[in-house]
């Protein structure tokens, strides 16, 4: 329950059998919120650690901020619901740099940013939730709107980001790169975040999707990606997580043939779950692309390329979505078919990647990098949640108090899909406003839920 009256009232008001958007206006904001937050003065708690010995249970708080005030083209949210991503894994380790970095930086170009520059970072890049207020120049949402925010902020002040925003100078990671995150009782964003929250899901199912759904549109589908078709053959590594279980689902439901990589018998069976056929199990199959921590094994990639082939009936892959880096990059590489895309948006296990460029140039492959989406992407990508086309893979969902252990379980890769945390929403289940299409669509939604 918040701890605040104004909050409570807010909540009553929100979780109304029928809400009524002008009694939402009308009531006061709180001076205060709950929010999960990094501290300024502990960036070194972890210093001599090893990446795996950094805890997030221990630099991740949940206090009371105050409210920011609202300026021109943002909107306050009311979060009912938000998720982890692996970037507050990186935000709660602190690499591979502290995130107030970016608040400085930030906090430099305007009057404005100067807000996001405190000794606290609100964390946090998804929600779904209740706009409250909307500062001048918001014309397109509404007090009382439920909608899901996408986590893209942009200035465009400068011509280099309208062709495609993801490209402005001043491009940042919401909750990441800018403070008042999605994991916190209240969020601010700026209203071109905002879309409209999938009807048939829960507060949590609608927070779980944003992020990695936009990503993996972005980089598979969309032009400025891998521009994926009928028939591709798709290699998909870490297949059932955040990102992968999206592109898995993105493959299908475009005509494509995932071939999905996990490192278990239960994620494996997930992916069949969702429809998938051709599933390798990295660890029960013992691929050592490293023979050393400075030396790959070719004969490594090979036996992949085969297993591969043997999945496809005899084809290599159009696509690879790359996304564990330095572990994987030089196979993904060789296994690409002639003329074929590896398309990557990060570098879990190492950023230095080493391939053999021989496999690259003379098989006329190309490497592109991506990197989140722009407003028109998330909003496609949402488009395809609200037509019941994509569906959350939700596995557990913990209240904010907890948020350490969720954050604990990705950076552990102990999670299956995603991760959800509970804001104000006081328990899972709620938010479904069009019960009919949720009917529609449970048999798909259950079969995606992830198992815990
Ligand atoms: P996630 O839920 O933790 O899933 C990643 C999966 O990758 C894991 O479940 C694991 O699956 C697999 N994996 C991890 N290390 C691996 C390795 N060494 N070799 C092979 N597979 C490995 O995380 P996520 O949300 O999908 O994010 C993945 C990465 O993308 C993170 O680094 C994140 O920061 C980044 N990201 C970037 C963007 C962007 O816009 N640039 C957006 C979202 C995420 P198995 O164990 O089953 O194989």
């Amino acid at each position: 329950m918040p701890d605040t009256p104004e909050l409570n009232r807010i909540l009553d008001a929100i979780l109304a059998p029928e809400p009524d958007a002008r009694e939402l206006a009308a009531l006061p904001l709180p001076p205060s919120y709950r929010a999960v937050t990094v501290h300024k003065d502990e960036t070194e708690m972890f210093a001599g650690l090893s990446r795996r010995e950094k805890d997030p249970r221990k630099s991740l708080h949940v206090e009371e901020v105050p409210v920011p005030e609202l300026g021109p083209g943002e909107a306050l949210v009311a979060v009912l619901a938000s998720s982890v991503n692996y970037n507050t894994v990186w935000s709660s380790i602190f690499e591979p740099l502290a995130t107030f970095g970016f608040l400085e930086r930030y906090g430099r170009l305007s009057g404005l940013a100067r807000r996001h520059d405190l000794p606290y970072h609100v964390l946090g890049s998804d929600l779904a939730g209740v706009v409250l207020r909307t500062g001048p120049g918001v014309n397109r949402w509404r007090p009382g709107d439920e909608v899901v925010a996408h986590c893209l902020s942009v200035e465009l002040e400068s011509a280099e980001g309208h062709g495609d925003t993801m490209l402005d100078p001043e491009q940042r990671i919401w909750g990441f790169e800018t403070n008042f995150g999605g994991l916190a009782e209240i969020a601010l964003v700026k209203a071109n975040q905002l879309m409209p929250k999938p009807a048939h899901l829960t507060w949590e199912e609608a927070a779980s999707l944003g992020l990695v759904n936009s990503t993996a549109y972005r980089q598979l589908v969309s032009g400025n990606g891998a521009r994926m078709k009928q028939g591709d053959n798709v290699l998909i590594w870490g297949a059932t997580g955040g990102l992968g279980a999206h592109a898995t689902q993105l493959a299908l439901a475009g005509g494509a043939n995932p071939v999905c990589v996990v490192s278990s018998p239960q994620k494996a069976e997930i992916c069949r779950r969702m429809g998938a056929e051709a599933i390798i199990d990295r660890v029960a199959e013992d691929y050592r692309f490293w023979s050393d921590e400075h030396t790959q094994n070719p004969r490594e990639w090979k036996r992949f390329g085969r297993q591969i082939r043997e999945l496809t009936g005899g084809e290599d892959v159009d696509i690879v979505f790359e996304h564990p880096g330095r572990e994987t990059f030089g196979a993904s590489v060789y296994v690409t078919r002639k003329g074929g895309t590896v398309v990557t948006c990060a570098s879990t296990s190492g950023f230095e990647h080493v391939y053999d460029n021989r496999y690259l140039w003379m098989s006329l492959k190309r490497i592109i990098g991506t990197h989140f989406a722009n407003y028109r992407e998330a909003w496609e990508a949402n488009r395809l949640v609200v037509k019941g086309k994509i569906h959350p893979t939700l596995s557990r969902c913990y209240p904010m108090e907890e948020v350490g252990q969720a954050v604990y379980d990705v950076h552990h890769n102990l999670h299956q899909g995603k991760v959800g945390v509970l804001t104000l929403a006081p328990r899972s289940g709620l938010g479904v406003r069009d019960a009919e299409l949720r009917e529609r669509h449970v048999h798909a939604i259950n079969r995606f839920r992830v198992p815990e």
